[in-house]
């Protein structure tokens, strides 16, 4: 097995989870639920799987939706599908069935697979579609379904060969303006990134993971890939989804020491009694994925001072990563430096590149770069233009070239000719001690242009008025700027991954004031 992973291609992830097997052996490598799987088995199964799949008709390049909350066989599944030389498709299970025929109908998916609470759904997502793909669920299955077990049943082949540059993922991102567009991902692409992210985060040791990211995001993807170039024998205890009393309990129950978050679970985390856990093992928590607010950043240190945060960056287009805080060289507030082997340039409106200090679009070069947008020629040159990755992001580079994420430019408010970034304005919403989560967004306006309109939601038992809040803005937030609407709501709506869904507070806005 040794010479096929040499003479393979070099970046072969099923290549990478073969090394990465047969350098740690067998071990209890994963927890879930209240049940261990140990390393052996979740291979095992995989190249059973893998083997299933190829005499099901998977063929190279065939692109394969997986829609299933976090569990081992996700994870079995991504590998048998590369194993297979497929293209592994998530589709975030929380979809409707109209966006999730979407995704199977856009990537000409051969076939599904789900677990059996979302098999109605499936069905309602494929139903007239002409490829007619198939159906593989796990647990008891109906008629017209694959069990998932029964592909598992057979002899383990090898893995099909691929080249660097083949698809590994067709990722579905965007949608905030029309439709999700498929991100095509290579094997190299996230070879690359994972290995990035081992190198800028590794601390020898320190390796008892606890995984709620959901594995249907790049960010999770890439926090798994990371996990595989370890040569030690990392522990991940898996949570189906996020849930902060289970985050913090299972912490103390299996001593883990580390954790990759988005900054609304953070949020979230802050209103729970954190000092009635035992947090003493947790020394690192990985933020990305949306803007950290520095006052959460602050009390979440203040509150558990044994803990290191790192800031992050980066996008489904990158492979989830173009910088990260190094270890050590953390600097609060930013989101780090590019990894090596990826360049940031901050450019002007008419592509010049801007000096140390001045905000601008944010683009970088990288191995991490996607191929393109799936069947979209289009939005695919305009991404890349000029033969860099035009991330839609503004920020700037200190003279120690660390990078500061200001705000989407989709997103920036212009109001009566000025720019507003809805971040500023959600921060300072966010120092409110009743404030719990906040999110802004633009209405448009016959004075103003667009007029900023904040929604917030509140902590558990606190109370404040919406006047309160109005006078709370006036005095922190520029008067230019401060929102001259405000809605208290129950919940602040979230994407899967957990990021303040400002498109649908977009829509909200049609429905309230
Ligand atoms: P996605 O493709 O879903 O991963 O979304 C990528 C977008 O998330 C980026 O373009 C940024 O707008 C945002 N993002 C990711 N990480 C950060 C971060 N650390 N700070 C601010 N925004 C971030």
């Amino acid at each position: 097995m040794l010479l096929a992973v040499i003479q393979g291609s070099k970046h072969n992830l099923a290549r990478l989870a073969e090394a990465t097997y047969e350098r740690r052996g067998d071990y209890p490598a994963m927890f879930f639920e209240g049940r261990w799987h140990s390393s052996g088995d979740l291979f095992d199964r995989a190249c059973r799987l893998g083997a299933g799949l190829v005499e099901l008709g998977v063929r190279p390049g065939d692109r394969v939706v997986v829609t299933m909350a976090n569990a081992p066989e996700v994870g079995i599944v991504y590998n048998a599908l590369w194993r297979a030389g497929a293209v592994v498709t998530p589709a975030m299970f929380l979809l409707p069935a109209e966006d999730l025929r979407h995704v199977i109908a856009d990537a000409e998916a051969v076939g599904v697979i789900t677990t059996p609470e979302f098999v109605g759904k499936v069905r309602d997502a494929i139903a007239g579609i002409d490829l007619e793909p198939f159906v593989i669920s796990t647990g008891e299955v109906q008629d017209g379904v694959v069990a998932l077990a029964s592909l598992e049943h057979g002899a383990p082949a090898a893995a099909v060969e691929r080249d660097d540059d083949d698809l590994a993922a067709l990722l579905y991102t965007g949608g905030t303006t029309g439709r999700a567009k498929g991100v095509m991902l290579s094997h190299a692409n996230l070879h690359y990134t994972g290995h990035a992210a081992y190198e800028a985060a590794h601390i020898s040791g320190v390796n008892r993971a606890l995984v709620t990211l959901p594995l249907s995001h790049s960010y999770g993807i890439l926090v798994t890939l990371a996990g595989m170039h370890d040569s030690e024998r990392p522990v991940a205890v898996l949570l189906r989804w996020f849930d902060p009393r289970a985050f913090l309990e299972l912490i103390g129950e299996h001593q883990l020491q580390l954790a990759a978050v988005v900054p609304s679970m953070l949020q979230i985390l802050l209103s729970q009694p954190l000092e009635e856990h035992d947090l003493s093992s947790l020394s690192y928590l990985t933020s990305g994925g949306a803007p950290l607010a520095a006052e959460v950043e602050a009390e979440f240190r203040r509150r558990v001072p044994t803990v290191a945060i790192r800031q992050g960056y980066g996008l489904t287009e990158t492979a989830a990563l173009i910088s990260t805080n190094p270890t050590g060289r953390e600097k609060p507030g930013s989101v780090g430096l590019p990894v090596p082997g990826c360049s940031v340039q901050i450019v002007d409106e008419l592509g010049r590149e801007l000096p140390a200090g001045e905000a601008g679009e944010v683009c970088c070069t990288s191995p991490g770069v996607m191929r393109g947008y799936w069947d979209s020629p289009e939005a695919t040159a305009q991404a890349l233009r000029g033969g860099r990755l035009h991330t839609g992001d503004i920020g700037y580079l200190d003279q120690d070239g660390y990078l500061f994420i200001v705000d989407r430019k989709k997103d920036v408010i212009i109001r009566g000719g000025f720019n507003v970034y809805p971040r500023d304005i959600e921060d300072a919403l966010l120092e409110h001690p009743a404030v719990q989560l906040a999110g802004v967004v633009g209405r448009p306006d016959p004075v103003h242009g667009e007029e900023v309109v904040a929604f917030v939601s509140l902590h558990a038992g606190a109370e404040v008025t919406v006047e309160e809040l109005f006078d709370w803005g006036r005095t922190r937030i520029g008067g230019y700027k401060y929102p001259r609407e405000l809605h208290i709501v129950d919940a602040i709506p979230l994407t899967a991954v957990g990021k303040i869904d400002r498109k649908s507070l977009r829509q909200a806005l049609l429905t309230v004031g």
